[in-house]
């Protein structure tokens, strides 16, 4: 991540100097986020790079993970699939560890009179609100896909959302039915992270040639959390019909988030799928965290997927986009706001494997096209989807809160 200072060459002076002046009314201002993970997954991506930026803009700002056993992260992630629509026995005694993991997080997080102003990620950490006498507004950011939830679960995770000032979505379609002011807010990458700042061709051929990634023939990628949602499975079969047409090669990269205890399970149904494919010697499935392989696979890969079923936003097309890479992906939760149809990639309903298909063969076939479309991705992240601009939206909101007129 870079100095301040470095962001202007790619998003110029004047985001920079707005960014310096809104600060410059939260001064003294104490802010404090709250999430469940310091890594994997966007939430923490975008905590990772946000935070020290807006220090170093001179903002106070605070980040704190909240602790939580296995079944406490088992529950969590059940509330976090029913919120995208799945089934759930929602019984008391998950209720009762959820709340008192909560209970017993905030007695020593101790959030005071001293903090301006609280931020609660995602539904883990959620009922702390309960816990203190409330001395400062308290700003709820969901980034999970709630275009249709499991009622039950909404309704039982509304009685807290209610208690909170404001609530922010990632999509309109996502906002609810709540007397509390609501926000859209789209997620951000950095540009200047190891994730996806410019590196060289040598550098990509050291860390891919490291992982015993071959660039020998076109490569398709899909870099996910080891996560339902992101259908590996589906993903394999997609890459099975490409290849018998076309010759190339698939390489899977994923890891695991400490709050999904889900992803060792995960993990091993998508091993297994890819010993049994015919097409087993061109599948790469790799497991492990690395923000500079991720930076190199996206930049090496001809294509880029994300066949997932749901998905709040979906950082990792942003990622693949701003390094000129097209992107073959489904048309759920945040990917069509990244993905305009032809013109930087395409899209497809979760089930159009044909099209899903057609499309990638017809970008491995032209390269042209390619590179057409992968400038323009470049241009529509640039343009939308910089963490600069998260930073003045999340400015603008803490100002209405905060900032001396
Ligand atoms: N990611 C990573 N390594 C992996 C898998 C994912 O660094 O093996 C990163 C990915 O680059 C992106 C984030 O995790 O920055 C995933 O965010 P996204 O919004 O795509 O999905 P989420 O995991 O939050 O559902």
């Amino acid at each position: 991540m870079g100095n301040l200072k470095e962001y202007e060459k790619i998003v110029g002076k004047d985001v920079l100097a707005e960014i310096q002046t809104k600060v410059k009314k939260l001064r003294h201002k104490h802010i404090v986020s709250i999430s469940s993970t310091y890594q994997g997954g966007g939430v923490a991506e975008i905590l990772n790079s946000i935070v020290i930026l807006f220090n170093r803009a001179g903002l106070d700002f605070g980040w704190r993970i909240l602790h939580g056993s296995h079944d406490f992260f088992k529950i969590t992630k059940k509330f976090h699939n029913a919120l995208q629509g799945q089934k759930i026995h929602l019984t008391q005694k998950k209720k009762n560890i959820y709340y008192e993991t909560n209970k017993r997080f905030s007695e020593f997080t101790h959030i005071g009179t001293y903090h301006d102003l609280v931020v609660v990620h995602d539904p883990q950490p959620l009922p702390m609100i309960d816990f203190y006498k409330k001395k400062q507004p308290w700003i709820f950011r969901c980034h999970i896909d709630l275009s249709q939830p499991n009622l039950e679960v909404w309704n039982y995770l509304k009685k807290f959302i209610k208690k909170y000032d404001h609530f922010i979505v990632t999509k309109e379609n996502y906002k609810k039915k709540l007397r509390i002011p609501q926000l859209v807010m789209r997620p951000a990458i950095d540009p200047l992270s190891i994730k996806n700042r410019q590196v060289s061709d040598r550098t990509i051929t050291k860390y891919l040639s490291g992982h015993d990634i071959k660039q020998d023939k076109p490569i398709i990628s899909q870099i996910s959390r080891f996560d339902r949602w992101k259908d590996h499975t589906g993903t394999i079969r997609i890459f099975e019909s490409v290849r018998k047409k076309v010759n190339c090669q698939l390489v899977l990269l994923g890891s695991f988030a400490s709050d999904d205890p889900e992803g060792q399970k995960i993990y091993g149904q998508i091993k297994k799928k890819v010993e049994k494919s015919n097409y087993k010697k061109d599948i790469k499935l790799l497991l492990l965290h690395s923000d500079i392989l991720v930076n190199c696979l996206q930049r090496a890969s001809a294509v880029v997927f994300q066949k997932s079923l749901k998905e709040g936003f979906g950082l990792t097309v942003s990622e693949a986009l701003y390094k000129g890479t097209p992107v073959v992906a489904s048309n759920v939760g945040g990917i069509p706001l990244q993905i305009i149809n032809g013109m930087n990639g395409f899209i497809h309903e979760p089930k159009d494997f044909k099209g899903f298909v057609a499309s990638t063969i017809k970008l491995l076939k032209d390269e042209n096209l390619r590179t057409q479309l992968g400038k323009r991705g470049k241009e529509y992240v640039r343009d939308n989807f910089l963490i600069t601009r998260l930073m003045l939206d999340w400015l603008n909101l803490f100002g209405v809160y905060l900032a001396k007129k």
